[in-house]
């Protein structure tokens, strides 16, 4: 053990850091960004409000975003589901907004359950505030998991685990990364009723790009206090480098976060340019559809190349049928394409792109060979 080890606390010792990998590659399809960039007209709103603020940074931020709170319950609002400012909380990407409620409702002696496979930094967030993490499961044996369906979450199962264990936290990812379908609402309110001492986390991060008839669970928040929405501007919003992430619950669950966020978490920089981008939401939204359509194209296309794609919500595809995950994904890579290797045997996941990028997604796995396929002699 090295000597920085041996002062890590214990429970540090051996664990990886998340470590999707960055590389510089033409095709880069492995951390669900969006592959379009902010359009010139909201650069230009963004750079105003940047230089807007400059003076000011001499001083704090404002350390309760009110401003940015009134427009994050604005465009929530627009789903039909109508939020005060006092139900929404924010941070540098969801992330922080997961780590702030870890923070204030697990820790030492708290439990956190999630269905696998599931986000990986759930049980990562859920470790390094001290609390521990319980691998609840979805679907079925691995040997029945070949087409859709095989990742589901049933009421029955969900609550079965959860009533086992009766957790302090319970995670909910809908749609499922990595997974990429989204939960039905009778799973939610279901896993509510049954962990009457957790605050239930429906994260939502991909929730813009559900197929037609998905709902929100933030149609659920009316009367129940210990659910939680969590959203993103990485994803639908093509915003992950503002690193802006929100949630939506009770005002008193949200306002016992200030207790736990470090003053001041949001700059004033962030928060002026979330909300320049938010006054533009339309246009930071008008790829969705088209994002939505390569999904789907690698959907209907990857079972002609021998594949078993799981149906999706989610500006992602998990699919299956690989002989070899990792050799497959240095195999693209080769290739110039990076997807991710979310490490479920014979499975690898992909982004949904430009029209561009999914023909030399799909050309790439085209040109691989019969013996990448799961089951080839
Ligand atoms: N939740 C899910 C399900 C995600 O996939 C991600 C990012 N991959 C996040 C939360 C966090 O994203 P961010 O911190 O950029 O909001």
């Amino acid at each position: 053990m090295s000597a920085i080890e041996e002062l890590l606390r214990e429970d540090l010792r051996g664990r990886t850091a998340y470590g999707a990998p960055q590389l510089d590659v033409p095709v880069a399809l492995n951390t669900n960004e969006s592959s379009y960039a902010v359009p010139p007209e909201v650069v230009d709103e963004i750079v105003a409000a940047v230089a807007a603020v400059a003076p000011g940074l001499n001083r704090y931020p404002d350390r309760e975003f009110t401003d940015l709170r009134t427009d994050l319950a604005a465009y929530l609002s627009r789903s039909g589901t109508r939020l005060r400012s006092e139900q929404v909380w924010a941070g540098n990407g969801s992330n922080e907004v997961l780590l702030h409620l870890l923070q204030a409702f697990g820790g030492q002696g708290r439990e956190a359950l999630g269905f696998t496979p599931a986000y990986s930094m759930h049980p990562i967030i859920t470790a390094t505030t001290g609390s521990t993490w319980v691998d609840g499961m979805r679907g079925v044996g691995a040997e029945d998991r070949r087409g859709g369906g095989a990742f589901d979450l049933s009421v029955e199962s969900a609550v079965e685990q959860v009533e086992r264990h009766d957790p302090h936290v319970v995670f909910l990812c809908s749609p499922n990364n990595p997974t990429g379908t989204a939960l039905t609402l009778d799973v939610v309110t279901a896993v509510h009723d049954a962990a009457p001492r957790a605050v239930v986390v429906v994260d939502e991060a991909y929730a813009e790009f559900a197929r037609a008839g998905t709902p929100s669970a933030l149609t659920l928040l009316e009367g129940r206090p210990r659910l939680v929405v969590t959203r993103t501007m990485s994803k639908a919003f093509a915003f992950a480098g503002g690193r802006l992430g929100y949630l939506a619950a009770d005002p008193e669950l949200v306002d016992a976060l200030r207790l736990v966020r470090m003053p001041y978490h949001l700059s004033a920089p962030a928060q002026a340019i979330a909300r320049a981008a938010l006054r533009h939401a339309d246009t930071m939204l008008g790829t969705v559809d088209a994002i939505k359509e390569q999904r789907d194209r690698i959907v209907e296309s990857l079972p002609g190349l021998g594949l078993d794609p799981v149906p999706s919500d989610a500006n992602f595809v998990l699919f299956g049928g690989l002989r070899d995950s990792a050799a497959t994904w240095r195999a693209l890579l080769d290739r110039g394409v990076l997807v991710r290797d979310v490490g479920i045997d014979h499975y690898l996941r992909v982004t949904a792109g430009t029209p561009e990028e999914t023909t030399a997604f799909l050309d790439a796995v085209a040109a691989l060979g019969p013996d990448h396929l799961e089951g080839q002699p």
